[in-house]
Formats: structure tokens, sequence, C-alpha cells
């Protein structure tokens, strides 16, 4: 069944064990309780990951009308209390819930059903000040360079990713990309 979840390459599966895991389960149980989740929507799967960009996101897939849902936690975020925690998990959680919109009133619904237990309030953008340092911190600036030297300061994009791709207009050789500021983990997988 594991074969029917997107996972991708560089996920670290976030074991039973980890308080992560727990407060997953904890919206999971509350979740059924109320019953908001579809009855095509199988258990989510937990992911640790490395971003620039999100404090999580969920990955769902669809098979043969089952929907098989990824929940991607930022590893930068893993010293945040319990409470903002389980509240970023809640708001991930209601996507797998509402995997045909996001942040739509569909999504709003199911997220504030849940997460009132909790007195969290559904919101689309990220507005707590510890979380938003840590991502802060936590984004990565690169460096594409070449033979001549000619340097371009940037976030992660396509030219950081596949820098051989392209070749540097002065000296034609390609370019290369390192990171010139790094405060994750070892990969990134947006
Ligand atoms: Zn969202
Ligand atoms: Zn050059």
């Amino acid at each position: 069944m594991n074969e029917h979840y997107p996972i991708k390459r560089g996920w670290r599966p976030i074991p039973e064990s980890d308080r992560r895991y727990k407060l997953f389960e904890e919206v999971y149980s509350y979740a059924k309780s109320i019953d908001v989740i579809p009855d095509n929507v199988e258990k989510p799967l937990l992911f640790e990951v490395t971003s620039s960009w999100n404090c999580g996101f969920c990955s769902c897939q669809k098979r043969s009308r089952r929907i098989y849902p990824c929940i991607c936690l930022n590893e930068c975020l893993r010293s945040i209390g319990d409470d903002k925690m389980r509240n970023l998990i809640v708001h991930e959680f209601a996507h797998a819930c509402v995997p045909e919109e996001v942040h739509g009133p569909k999504w709003y619904a199911v997220a504030n059903d849940i997460g009132k237990k909790w007195g969290y309030i559904a919101d689309d953008k990220e507005t707590d000040e510890e979380i938003i340092k840590l991502m802060q911190q936590n984004k990565k600036r690169y460096e594409v360079y070449c033979q001549c030297s000619h340097e371009y300061f940037m976030y992660r994009n396509i030219f950081v990713r596949e820098p051989q791709k392209f070749t540097c207009p002065m000296c034609k050789t390609p370019l290369k990309s390192r990171v010139v500021q790094y405060k994750g983990g070892e990969k990134d997988d947006e």
C-alpha cells in the first residue's frame, strides 16, 4: 500500500516515538471522532523534510478513487512547542481531508472544526513570530558562478538546481552553483 503514497527522495519518515507523531495521532483521532475525514482518504504518512520555503505541506496522490496523503514538516521547526506544532499538523491534515481545494472555504471549515479543540484558528499564512524567524534563518542563498567568476546570488531556482544546463554569456562555460548561507539540513526537497 505504501507505494500509493507520493513519497519523494530525501523525505525522512517521522517515527512513532517522535512527539510530532504523537501530536499527529492526537489530531487524527480527534478528526476521526468528529467525522470530518472523507471515507476515501487514507491515513497520512508523516515525514520530516528540508525546505527553504514551506513550514510544512501536504502532498496527496489519487489512486482508484482513494487519496493517499503525505504530511511533510520542515525540520527547521523541530523546536517549536507542542501547541504550535499541533496547529501546523492540523493545517496540513486539513489539506489531506480537502485535497481538491487549497485554502478554500471547505478547507477553512475542516481546519477550524479540527483545530478548535486546541484553539487553532485556520489561516493560510504564517503569523507566528517564532516560526517566521526560524523560517527566515533557514532560507538558504546560493551563488551561481562560472569560470570568468561572474557571480549571482539567488534563492533556489532552476539556475541553482541545474546550473550545468546554462552557460555564461561571457566565457561560454557551464554555470556552477554553491550554497553561501547554509542553516538547514543536507538537502532541499521543493
Ligand atoms: Zn496550507
Ligand atoms: Zn563566465
